[in-house]
């Protein structure tokens, strides 16, 4: 079971504790965007073998949306962080590389 520690209140929280969000990080299509950057946004996610960042809900606990880093394959989570960061912060990066060496996303590693 995937457990994730809440990292507003500090609950390590069990996966039926917990809402997804989706994939973490998408930019906003602000109104100079084109058809196809829209659409992108809408629709298009990316779905790694590895390394993923994810949105989730403590919605049975403090109810505020963060983030997390985890493995898609082990279900290892790497750590979360609150919601209002644009890309991971450094901890969770040196975290990932730490067991993950070489992993990347976006640009990132
Ligand atoms: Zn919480």
């Amino acid at each position: 079971m995937l457990r994730l520690t809440c990292p507003y209140c500090g609950v390590a929280a069990e996966e039926t504790e917990l809402a997804p969000g989706g994939e973490a990080h998408l930019a906003r299509v602000g109104p100079e965007g084109n058809d196809d950057a829209f659409h992108a946004y809408l629709f298009e996610r990316e779905n790694p073998r590895g390394v993923h960042f994810e949105r989730w809900r403590h919605a049975m606990g403090c109810g505020k949306w963060f983030h997390a880093a985890r493995c898609t394959v082990t279900l290892e989570v790497f750590g979360t962080y609150p919601a209002q960061t644009t890309e991971p912060p450094a901890h969770i990066r040196a975290a990932i590389t730490a067991k993950r060496p070489g992993w990347a996303w976006r640009g990132l590693s």
